[in-house]
């Protein structure tokens, strides 16, 4: 089957699972997933389900990204910070929906083999660092969006604090041992509003910066 039609049959399994937002539709039509997967899983690109990437981490199924993506309301002048980068597919994603995305990512081997995929897509609003995301990125704050996809056990304040008035944050957390849920946090006047919205699975958000050979 060609990657135009397998994309196309992953956009109506999309929306079979409840994904209504056309622009988050759209965006994942037009992004490459086959680009962002190991070349040993090429094949199930398209396929609805999580893959193993560099670094003993995960690209998200393509639903993840769909129903994340549509929580986060994204508008085309957001500036969105993204933690953890991992293969780039989210922001990738996330690139067609607003003005430019931050993303930061702790292994450099990931953030650089992300960084050849845009330049390889022509992407060019994505701005990449390599560090500690659970800090965010203090000195671009504040960001009308942030997007965090590896589960930490409480939102890192560092974040919370760097989200504009009216932003919104979509975030895994791990409530118990073995046991994640994905909440929207929306800050306004009075402070911080969360929503459940789903039990998800994610790699965990790891303070410091790991060792590479
Ligand atoms: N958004 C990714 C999914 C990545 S999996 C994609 O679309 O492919 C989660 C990623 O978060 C992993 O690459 C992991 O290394 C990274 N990560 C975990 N803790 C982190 C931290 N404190 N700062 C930055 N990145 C982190």
């Amino acid at each position: 089957m060609s990657g135009d039609r397998r994309r196309r049959d992953l956009l109506q399994s999309l929306r079979e699972q409840g994904i209504t937002d056309e622009s988050v539709l759209q965006a994942i039509g037009e992004v490459p997933r086959e680009a962002f997967v190991e070349r040993p899983f090429a094949d199930q690109a398209y396929a609805d389900q999580a893959l193993p990437i560099s670094c003993g981490q995960t690209i998200s199924q393509p639903y993840i990204v769909a129903l994340m993506t549509e929580a986060l309301r994204v508008e085309p002048a957001h500036r969105v910070l993204e933690i953890g980068t991992g293969s780039g597919y989210q922001a990738a994603v996330l690139s067609r929906l607003c003005r430019r995305v931050y993303t930061i990512e702790r292994y450099r081997t990931l953030s650089e083999q992300a960084g050849e995929r845009f330049r390889r897509l022509g992407l060019t609003n994505i701005t990449q660092q390599v560090g500690d995301g659970s800090k965010g990125m203090p000195t671009l704050a504040p960001f009308d969006r942030i997007i965090v996809t590896a589960a930490a056990q409480e939102a890192p304040q560092a974040l919370l604090d760097q989200l504009s008035p009216g932003g919104v944050m979509v975030v895994p957390l791990e409530e118990r041992p073995g046991r994640q849920s994905l909440w929207r946090i929306t800050r306004d006047e009075q402070g911080f509003a969360r929503e459940h919205l789903t039990a998800v699975r994610f790699v965990p958000l790891v303070e410091g910066l790991p060792r590479e050979g």
